[in-house]
């Protein structure tokens, strides 16, 4: 049995984020608007079996659900092996994929083969001319191909999140569900976030769950909220003709009081929220051979010490007028890319 630890709020360590890799084939605006960045050294990535071994000391302090992320993940070489060592730890009973679809189509089989369980896939809008504006590259269609490959693959319970900002995508909340049913998708729309500092962010284009439910009950009548799911950030709904959709209200609602997520990213360091500007470096004791219970202590330490609520203290300066423009200088971001969005997984 895995011990089981809770954090300053009596939170449980349930859920990892592990992030192979901070590099992308995108430049969504919301993420990654910037010409250049520094990248994580690539001596200091962490192998697949260094990231399998580290993951065995989360399950062991109550850890059963791995999602993969990035950055891109598709784009690390090779990803099936990672799922596949994974899924030797028995206690690891869910691998779970957030990507852009970019890669997927041609990698969906082998995905599928190792036992990769579920699959959620950013998508933003349906105009192509829009998703260029939007992540500065032409990739649209080869998206379209990565969501159509899913279900064809075998794959049940695809997601397709969507982050909803006013001005640019509030047109097009109705199309998007209208396209997840075509593609037996849940979508689910994300509230704009001021993670990270190089984000364009401002409190004017959050889209709240309020106003994303208005906008949706003018197109679909009566839409009846669905009972909870224990730590699941998203609050989803049933519409009149049983299609159910999510909303993660991450901005407006924070639900960090049931957060039970670590993040982790391709070098190493260890977040305990999204919004964390110190981590803990578990590279470098893996690497100088730190025993297991060396190991175990110290994430045991810091899950135990854990008294973040990042999305709930940024709400908080909304109230003095302090909530403006992202997180984190740009100049402190470039001195330390593990502060960004990209870097930490979202
Ligand atoms: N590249 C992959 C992808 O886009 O799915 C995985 C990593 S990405 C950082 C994970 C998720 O974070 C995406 O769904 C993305 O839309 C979301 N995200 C990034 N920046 C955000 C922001 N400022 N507000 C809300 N969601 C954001
Ligand atoms: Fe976009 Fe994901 Fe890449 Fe960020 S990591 S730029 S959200 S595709
Ligand atoms: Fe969890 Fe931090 Fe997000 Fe709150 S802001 S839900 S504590 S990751």
């Amino acid at each position: 049995m895995p011990v089981s630890v809770v954090d300053r709020y009596d939170r449980p360590l349930k859920s990892l984020r592990l992030s192979v890799t901070d590099r992308c084939n995108l430049r969504c605006k919301y993420c990654m608007p910037e010409q250049d960045y520094v990248w994580l050294p690539r001596e200091d990535v962490l192998t697949y079996e260094e990231m399998a071994t580290l993951t065995g000391y989360f399950t062991d302090l109550g850890v059963d659900r791995v999602r993969l992320t990035g950055g891109e993940p598709l784009l690390r070489r090779d990803l099936p092996r990672l799922i596949r060592l994974l899924l030797q730890n028995r206690r690891v009973t869910e691998i779970a994929l957030t990507t852009n679809g970019i890669l997927l189509a041609e990698q969906i089989e082998a995905l599928y083969e190792a036992g990769l369980y579920r699959i959620t896939i950013s998508l933003d809008t349906l105009r192509p001319e829009r998703f260029r504006q939007l992540t500065r590259r032409d990739e649209y269609a080869r998206v379209m191909e990565g969501i159509e490959s899913v279900v064809r693959a075998g794959f049940t319970g695809l997601k397709l999140d969507t982050v909803a900002i006013r001005g640019f995508n509030d047109d097009e909340l109705v199309a998007l569900i209208e396209f997840g049913k075509q593609v037996q998708a849940e979508v689910r729309f994300i509230e704009y976030m001021d993670v990270g500092g190089a984000n364009e962010w401002s409190q004017e284009q959050v889209l709240s769950r309020a106003e994303m439910l208005t906008l949706l009950g003018r197109h679909y009548g009566v839409i009846e909220p669905m009972p909870e799911r224990g730590a699941a950030p998203a609050q989803r709904y049933l519409l009149p003709d049983g299609t159910t959709f999510g909303i993660i209200p991450s901005t407006t609602t924070p639900f960090c009081a049931t957060c039970d997520r670590s993040r982790v990213t391709a070098d190493g360091m260890w977040y305990r929220c999204l919004y964390a500007t110190t981590g803990t470096d578990l590279r470098t004791p893996l690497r100088t051979g730190a025993s297991m219970d060396e190991m175990r202590a110290l994430l045991r330490a810091g899950w135990e010490g854990r008294s973040d609520r990042g999305a709930e203290e940024r709400k908080a300066l909304e109230r003095n007028g302090l909530r403006v423009g992202g997180l984190i200088g740009i100049e402190k971001l470039r001195e330390n890319p593990h502060l960004e969005m990209h870097a930490r997984g979202g």
